[in-house]
């Protein structure tokens, strides 16, 4: 296995490593996302916070609007000013949207599954049999058995 995972910002102030695997990876083609990463969309992979070692720096956090009027709490190197990570009203502070290309090897963590495909930019073509959804799923129908077990723990009902 690939785990763990290093990464940063430009100017390596910020270091990181995620401990283990994600609970899942995003690819959010959503017009927020468009404009936040300046590119066709974002790439996240999320995972508990506790999962996330911060190896060097300390991320500056940013409140930036978001859709659902609950902000997005973006974390920032307070040098480079790069995003590394972002807290999201959902998960709260427990579990971090991980920008997967701040990581050394990217490459590991392709998308498991597109949302916002409404939105998606037309050249960007969803690979054959890859999960995409118009907007959001429920997590019970797409995230394994062992993130949903993951999830439980973090969020005892
Ligand atoms: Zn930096
Ligand atoms: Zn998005």
């Amino acid at each position: 296995m690939t785990f763990p995972l290093e990464g940063g910002c430009t100017c390596r102030a910020v270091r990181y490593r995620m401990l283990t695997e994600p609970l899942i990876v995003h690819a959010c083609h959503c017009r927020w996302c468009q404009r936040q990463t300046g590119t066709a969309f974002a790439l996240n992979a999320l995972i508990e916070t506790e999962r996330v070692e911060i190896l060097a720096g300390e991320p500056e956090c940013l409140v930036t609007p978001s859709p659902s009027g609950k902000g997005q709490k973006i974390h920032r190197c307070p040098t480079c000013r790069i995003a590394v990570w972002s807290n999201y009203a959902g998960g709260g502070d427990k579990v971090r949207f991980i920008r997967v290309g701040t990581l050394d090897n990217p490459d590991v963590l392709p998308p498991d599954v597109h949302i916002f495909t409404m939105s998606k930019q037309p050249w960007v073509v969803i690979p054959p049999g890859a999960r995409s959804f118009h907007e959001y799923y429920k997590s019970e129908e797409v995230w394994s058995p062992a993130s949903l077990e993951r999830r439980a723990k973090l969020f005892p009902s």
